[in-house]
Parts: structure tokens; sequence; C-alpha cells
């Protein structure tokens, strides 16, 4: 770490946020050979990075807004389910991005969004799978998959939900309660189908791995500063960062600050419409004797349990509402109870905790170059699935800094869509 920034040369390229997006970005950058300082006012992956369900999921290509949606919503109109709560106040105030996220949950928008986002998880999960083991981090990967399963008779959704999955190649198999049992003998037997995603693989602590990842950066050469970020204003040649703790002059500038990183945007003209899908997690001590081998997402109880390295980590679903409104433990009070009824674990293990998905109106993020600045370049909005999508998000960017071509197609997620 840097104490003083004071007086230093300009580096080529300048990090803001060691989210596992930030790391990717800057690891990539110094693979391309470029002059690489990552900043962020905590520890890399102490954030959304640090706190996710774990899961590297090669079948997450239909986001939250699918025509599904449409079907659950007077569902989630009492505001008491536990897959989506919103607060009507933001929902009053945030009236447009609604409008526009729910146009983008209509028939026509399913395919080219997930075509978009399976080529963009495709080239991910190859680079998490190279960069673990170069991170010497590879104990942490599971290759067991993640298992959707459902109470009720869900064998005709699971078939129907594996067939949409395999139009775009991507595998998975159906199970019955005694197949779901023979995968996880250590549960209750409550679940009378369930879908295996045999591709997807999951960590057990998304958190140390943005760590090994931001290790594997310094150990390439790059330069890990912990400050607080708080203007990036154009020079004639480059760009200023401008920390708590002095300023780093740049010829370019990456933001993947997550949630925050419509912040810093506006002072340079630039409206994202970034909302905030928030979650929250409990993690719980495991009972030895009794593991679980993979994350399991409980298709009508609205939850994600997965087994990490600290314990049980019970995910609830999505909070509508203000980045920084105050906590609402109402989702996750709801199915810790169920996740109970189906796994043996112990008392918590420390607080609930919180945070924020940051989300663009058609869950795709932003990779690439603001439209109206040189050397500019956004990297963020990844929603559900940014800890999966980071390695290609970040190698996307530094490719194009090189002035060379993505390995995938990253014309659907221009920032120009929306800037
Ligand atoms: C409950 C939940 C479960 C999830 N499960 C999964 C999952 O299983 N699989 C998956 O792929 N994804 C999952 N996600 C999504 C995933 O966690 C996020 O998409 C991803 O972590 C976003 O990473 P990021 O680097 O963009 O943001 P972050 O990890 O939030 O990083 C942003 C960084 O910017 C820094 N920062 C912000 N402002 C400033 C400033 N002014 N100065 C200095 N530093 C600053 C912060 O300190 C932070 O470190 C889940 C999310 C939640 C909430």
């Amino acid at each position: 770490m840097v104490a003083s920034m004071a007086e230093r040369e300009a580096t080529d390229v300048v990090v803001l946020g060691a989210g596992i997006v930030g790391v990717s970005a800057a690891y990539a950058a110094r693979q391309h050979g470029l002059s690489v300082v990552l900043v962020d006012r905590r520890e890399p992956g102490s954030e959304t990075s640090y706190g996710n369900a774990g899961v590297l999921s090669s079948g997450s290509i239909f986001p939250f807004n699918k025509p599904s949606l449409f079907s659950a919503l007077p569902r989630y109109v009492s505001n008491r389910h536990a897959a989506l709560r919103w607060d009507p106040l933001w929902a009053a105030r945030n009236l447009g991005w609604l409008v526009r996220f729910l146009a983008n949950a209509t028939p026509s928008h399913v395919r080219p969004r997930a075509m978009a986002l399976h080529g963009l998880i495709g080239a991910s999960l190859k680079l998490h799978r190279d960069w673990i083991v170069r991170a010497g981090a590879a104990a942490r990967l599971r290759e067991t998959g993640w298992l959707k399963a459902w109470r009720s008779d869900g064998l005709t959704a699971a078939t129907a939900e594996q067939a949409l999955l395999a139009k775009y190649g991507i595998q998975s198999d159906v199970l019955d309660r005694q197949a779901v049992s023979a995968l996880e003998p250590n549960i209750v037997p409550l679940y009378k189908a369930g879908l295996l995603h045999t591709q997807t693989a999951s960590v057990d602590s998304p958190g140390a791995v943005t760590k090994a990842y931001a290790r594997m950066f310094a150990g390439s050469g790059g330069e890990l500063v912990r400050s607080e970020i708080t203007v990036i204003a154009p020079e004639s040649d480059g760009w200023r960062v401008v920390l708590a703790s002095g300023v780093i002059a740049a010829r370019h500038v990456v933001v993947a600050l997550g949630p925050w990183s419509a912040d810093l945007l506006r002072p340079l003209g630039y409206r994202v419409p970034l909302a905030f899908e928030r979650g929250y997690h409990q993690e719980f001590r495991p009972n030895a004797a009794l593991p679980l081998h993979r994350p399991i997402h409980d298709a009508e109880g609205s939850f994600v349990m997965t087994p990490m390295e600290n314990g049980i980590r019970v995910s609830s679903g999505v909070e509508l509402t203000a980045r920084d409104a105050p906590s609402c433990l109402a989702q996750l009070e709801a199915v810790v109870p169920l996740a109970r009824g189906v796994a043996e674990f112990g008392d918590s293990v420390g607080e609930a905790w919180r945070g924020a998905r940051p989300t663009l109106p058609d869950s795709l993020p932003m990779i690439g170059r603001a439209p109206r600045h040189r050397g500019l370049w956004l990297a963020f909005g990844h929603q559900h699935i940014g800890f999966t999508t980071a390695p290609a998000t970040g190698a996307a960017i530094a490719a194009m800094i090189k002035g060379q071509s993505p390995s995938f197609d990253v014309a659907a997620f221009s920032p120009g869509r929306y800037l």
C-alpha cells in the first residue's frame, strides 16, 4: 500500500474499485503489460464481492426481469414475498427506471440479452478456472454444480428450464426426489424435483477469491492503493484521480465501483440509471457430520444456501430500495427457518450482511468506453452475476484499452445505450 500519492508519474491505467470486477480489470491490464494502480477505500473484496452466494453460474443467462416476472407480480404486490420486496417511496421516485426494467422483461428481449450474457459468462468461467489456479486458490473451487430444487411437483418446471438452457448449449440434469437425495444425502428429502446445473461451479469464499486475485495482480507488478476516491477529472493528456491521500495521473481510468459507480460519474455529466437489488445473508455454524456439497437454490422458498468456509451461508432474494436505506431483515428472517427445514446447522456466525446488486434497466452490465470521454472505461452493473462475470469483463476492458477486440461480443454492453 502507498501512504502518500502526492508526487508520482502518470500510470497507464487506474482502476477504481477493488471488488471482483476491478481486481479482474486490473489483473487483465497487467497481463497486457500496462502499468496499473488499483484503488479502493477498503481491502479488496470487502463489499458486494464478499457477501455473494459464491456461485459461478453457467446458466444465469435469463435475468430477473424476464417474462415470468409478469406472472409473479401479483404475488409481489403485497410486498411480503421473500423473493422480492420493494419500497413504495423508492418505487414512486424511480418509476421511470421500473418501467424500463419491466419493458425489458417482455418476450422479445429474452434472446438478445440471453445471447449476450451467455457469451460473457462462457468467457468468464474459462478465465475463473484458469485464474483461480494461478492465484493459488484452486482449493476454494468446487466443480459440483448448482442445484435448483422444487418443493412442489416441479418436474415440469425443471424439464422446461432444462430445454430452454439446452437451446444455448447449457447442460443440466433433471432430478426426481430420489436423485436429489442421492446428490445431497444430508438434506431432508422434501424436494420433489431438481435441476442440477452441471457446468456451474462455486467457491467457499468469494471474498477470499477476490483477495487472492488481488494478490496475483500485485504479484504481477500491479500497485494497490487504499484510499477514498473523491473526484475523477479529465486533463489534456489523460486523467486526474483525486484521492483522500493524494492525486494519481493516468492515461486511462476504469470505473469499477459496483453499486457506487454512478456517484463519481455524475459530475462528468453522466446520469447512470443504476438501481440496487439489495440482498442479505447470514452464516450458520455447519454440522460437520452432515455437509452440503454444493449451493442449493430453493425455487419456492426464494433463498440460496451455500456451504462456505465459515459456515452455511443463507442468502435472501431481492429488495428494491435506495442503496443506503436502513436494513430490513424481513426477507432473511422469512427464509432462515425454511433453510433450517432443509439442512441441519447450528447458531448464526457473525452479523447479518447486506449488499446491493448494481442493476441497469436491461440487467446487462456496462462494459466499454464512456461515450463522451477518451480514456474513461466503465465496468459495472453486473446485477446477480458479477462474481461469475468479472474476469471476462476485466479482460474485455483491458483488450479495448489496448485497441484489441475482446474475446466475446460486447456490443450489448455498450455504455452508450444509456449515456
Ligand atoms: C445476496 C447476493 C448474492 C449474490 N450471489 C452471487 C452469486 O452467487 N454469483 C455471482 O456471480 N454474483 C452474485 N452476486 C452479485 C455479485 O456479488 C456482484 O455483482 C459483484 O460482487 C459486483 O462486484 P463489483 O466489483 O462490481 O462491486 P463491489 O464488490 O461492491 O466492489 C466495488 C468496490 O468499490 C469500492 N468503492 C466504492 N466507492 C468508492 C470510493 N469512493 N472510493 C474508494 N473505493 C470505493 C468499494 O469499497 C468496493 O470494494 C450476489 C449479490 C448479492 C447481493
